[in-house]
């Protein structure tokens, strides 16, 4: 099985590997196969620089192996060399059986002595090998019955496995094992493992990758995508030379630099990633950024005039982000920002700010936030704010009935509108606007591409060559290397700091077995003229049991004290009496508020300064920090209780941990990136951006540093050079450009 290894020659190939593959697929697909298609048109050439290959072009495979091979996402040839080992084997060395090191992977050889199916413990294969050092036992507890003829008594074999000392001494279970002739020679290159899919073995994937490594593809797929300089710049070892190290590395490779992915090799490939994802993103930034949009520079007369009515003064970090803010507005290219701050950093003001630039230039804004409950809280704040200003606010939502929404459309129709607020609803088909400026997004992580992409287009209506300005905000901290490279398309503005007097909330971990405590809690907070929200457990699998949960605590609540105003909100419930409920809160008219998560995100009640959440242990951090963040926004020093269930699963009690430990939104994110990759911060967004396979941004924050510096050099000075990288690594996963 080494020799396979080496450069493969073209003659091993095309068929043998379909049938090969055919033959160990599972059943009941190759049954079901239809027509095995086999792709003739060798015409079609794979060109970095050029053509998108979405298909095989050199190597002829049958449909069954193609549909194993996409599973793995491979689809061409490019795929293949990109598909990287996971890990490797050293078949290079052999070991005498005494001298073997332990606790790693080996490899001995010897003849067998003895073999045996044992019954107990349990039905198993045992054989004894010797070498001249000594005697191993090998065990297969899975066993086919024509291994015991294979390695029958006398037979040399080549084990690969690890030795443990267990009831029949030196032993190795399941090693690799093959019969081999004596001085059969050792492999010559460490044997990489590459991850698989069922029916498409190891050996098979190899060979593909082998023949595609010496294929008459080969120069144009391992063709150097960086310019000299850059190589040398950054001392950088070549493409080829890395994939063919990888691939096959030779004898005297590290294989310990290789299996944690810090040897050079992979830090080029890291780097390429990292810089394919850059180049990509800031490419999609300077298209958007090269589009008109309108020229909205700051008036100071309504702003002012806001300003000087407010009851507060902002922060720096507010007044910081304003003026960034600001002068995007102000240029005639559309602005594209993400601002970030953690909850109750004071983000809407901001918003309010960037809107009344647009207003006072004569242009609408339009507001979109992911819930109702947030969006009509929107609507009310701004509608206070804006309308002493003589400013028409409008609220949009599907719930709302036909003809006021006949109403609302129409006004904002006619440009009588100049803010209008709301849900998805916002980017409907019949809602067109008058002169749209600027665009709002809070919570922007939970807005897909094509829900952005819609609202961005309703400003293209009313003016076919300019886009609006785009605010987009995140209540979600985003770790630095997150942001620097998912983030990378996006102007980045931070809050960070919070708005005086508040005191950090105090985080409470009690069992559930001390509930009655909890409750005696609330009453005593109730009596003291506080507000409390209750959150009721999140049930993933069932809405309707969530609900139920809800109604029930809402009831014994009711029943536990009489004497108490309670509510109850939830996701069911119509939103007229959502929003009723939450002004009632608002008002203190209601002392304790029964909740489920839909008050997760943005719903600013200062008054409320104790919360308990039940079964916090099934709940991801940053929706606890979130829910958290829902206290602690008026003077009041704010409790929060985390009732949860024993026991605790390892990674819930982790959780618990960094949440009880931690108040800063940033911090609770990075552990969080630790705890769960980034996946859960992308959230919608991850369909449009080219993930990274290979980079690790937690390990590889310096390399991400080198890929930013490599990608502005390369825009610059070597535009075709990063055209031609970006289609190497991304070239079918280009959509998002297009948002
Ligand atoms: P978030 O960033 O979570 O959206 P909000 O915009 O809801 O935060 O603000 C939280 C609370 O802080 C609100 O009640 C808001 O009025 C108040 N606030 C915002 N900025 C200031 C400030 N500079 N000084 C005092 N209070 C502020
Ligand atoms: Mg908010």
């Amino acid at each position: 099985m080494v020799h396979w290894l080496k450069w493969m020659p073209l003659w091993c190939c095309h068929d043998s590997i379909g049938k090969a593959v055919g033959k160990s697929a599972d059943t009941p697909e190759s049954v079901a196969s239809g027509e095995p298609t086999r792709i003739d048109d060798k015409t079609k050439i794979i060109d970095t620089g050029g053509t998108t290959a979405i298909s095989f072009v050199t190597l002829s495979i049958n449909q069954k192996v193609q549909e194993k091979l996409s599973r793995l996402g491979i689809c061409n040839e490019r795929d293949l060399v990109l598909h990287l080992p996971i890990r490797y084997e050293d078949e290079t060395h052999l070991f005498p059986i005494n001298h073997a090191p332990q606790g790693r992977t080996v490899q001995v050889e010897g003849v067998i002595v003895h073999n045996e199916v044992m019954l107990k413990p349990r039905r198993q294969l045992v054989c004894k090998i010797t070498d001249d050092s000594g005697t191993l036992c090998m065990r297969f507890l899975n066993f086919y019955g024509s291994q015991i003829k294979t390695y029958a008594v006398g037979k040399r074999v080549r084990l690969l496995g690890e030795i443990r000392h267990g009831f029949f001494g030196a032993e190795m279970i399941h090693p690799k094992c093959r019969i081999v002739q004596k001085g059969e020679p050792l492999a010559v290159a460490m044997t990489p493992v590459y991850s698989i899919t069922a029916g498409l073995p190891q050996k098979i994937l190899s060979k593909l990758i082998q023949q595609v490594l010496n294929g008459p593809l080969n120069a144009s797929l391992l063709a150097e995508t960086l310019p000299d300089k850059i190589v040398r710049k950054y001392q950088l070892p070549g493409f080829e030379q890395s994939i063919c190290i990888l691939h096959h590395p030779p004898p005297d490779t590290p294989v310990d630099l290789l299996e944690l992915r810090t040897h050079s090799a992979w830090q080029r490939i890291k780097i390429d990633e990292l810089l394919a994802q850059q180049l990509s993103m800031r490419m999609h930034y300077r298209e958007r950024r090269s589009r008109k949009a309108p020229n909205l520079p700051q008036k100071q007369t309504l702003c002012q005039t806001f300003q000087a009515q407010l009851a507060f003064s902002l922060t720096a970090a507010q007044r910081r982000v304003v003026a960034e803010i600001s002068r995007d507005l102000a240029s005639p290219h559309p602005m594209q920002r993400l601002l970030q701050g953690d909850v109750g950093s004071g983000k809407t003001i901001v918003a309010a700010m960037a809107a009344l630039q647009a207003i006072d230039n004569g242009y609408q804004v339009a507001i979109m936030a992911p819930t109702e409950i947030l969006a009509e809280q929107h609507f009310q704040k701004l509608s206070t704010w804006f309308e002493p200003l003589g400013i028409p606010v409008v609220w949009l939502s599907g719930g709302q009935r036909k003809k006021a929404k006949q109403m609302v459309l129409a006004t904002i129709e006619s440009g009588e509108a100049m803010l209008a607020v709301g849900t998805h609803a916002l980017f409907q088909e019949q809602v067109s606007f008058y002169q749209l400026g600027l665009t709002i997004v809070d919570e922007q992580h939970r807005f897909g591409v094509h829900q952005r992409l819609a609202l961005r287009t309703k400003g293209a209506q009313s003016q076919p060559d300019s886009m609006p300005h785009q605010l987009m905000m995140s209540a979600t901290p985003i770790p630095r290397t997150l942001s620097m490279s998912y983030f990378a398309d996006l102007d980045v503005s931070i809050i960070d700091e919070f708005p005086p007097g508040r005191s950090p909330v105090v985080t409470k971990l009690v069992a559930d077995s001390r509930r009655n405590e909890v409750v005696a809690r609330i009453q005593q907070a109730c009596h003291q003229g506080k507000q409390v929200y209750w959150v009721c457990p999140l049930i993933e699998e069932s809405e309707t049991l969530q609900l139920q949960t809800a109604m029930e605590t809402h009831e014994n609540l009711s029943r536990i004290f009489p004497d108490l105003k309670i509510g109850l909100v939830h996701g069911r419930l119509p939103a007229q009496e959502k929003t009723d409920m939450m002004l009632r809160f608002k008002q203190a008219e209601i002392q304790l508020l029964v909740a489920t998560t839909v008050i997760e995100v943005g719903v600013d009640v200062p008054n409320a300064s104790l919360m308990v959440i039940e079964n916090a242990e099934r709940m991801g951090l940053s929706q606890l920090h979130q829910l958290r963040g829902r206290v602690g926004r008026g003077a009041d020093a704010s409790v929060c209780i985390l009732m949860y269930q024993q026991p605790l699963s390892e990674i819930a009690r982790k959780r618990l941990k960094i949440i009880f430990e931690n108040n800063d939104g940033f911090e609770i994110a990075r552990q969080d990136l630790h705890l769960r990759g980034p996946g859960e911060f992308l959230g919608a967004r991850q369909s449009g951006i080219p993930m990274l396979r290979f980079a690790d941004l937690e390990k590889d924050g310096a390399l991400l540093t080198t890929a930013q510096s490599v990608a502005d050099e390369m825009l610059n000075d070597y535009p075709q050079w990063a055209q031609r990288h970006v289609q190497r690594w991304l070239d079918d996963k280009m959509e998002y450009l297009r948002v």
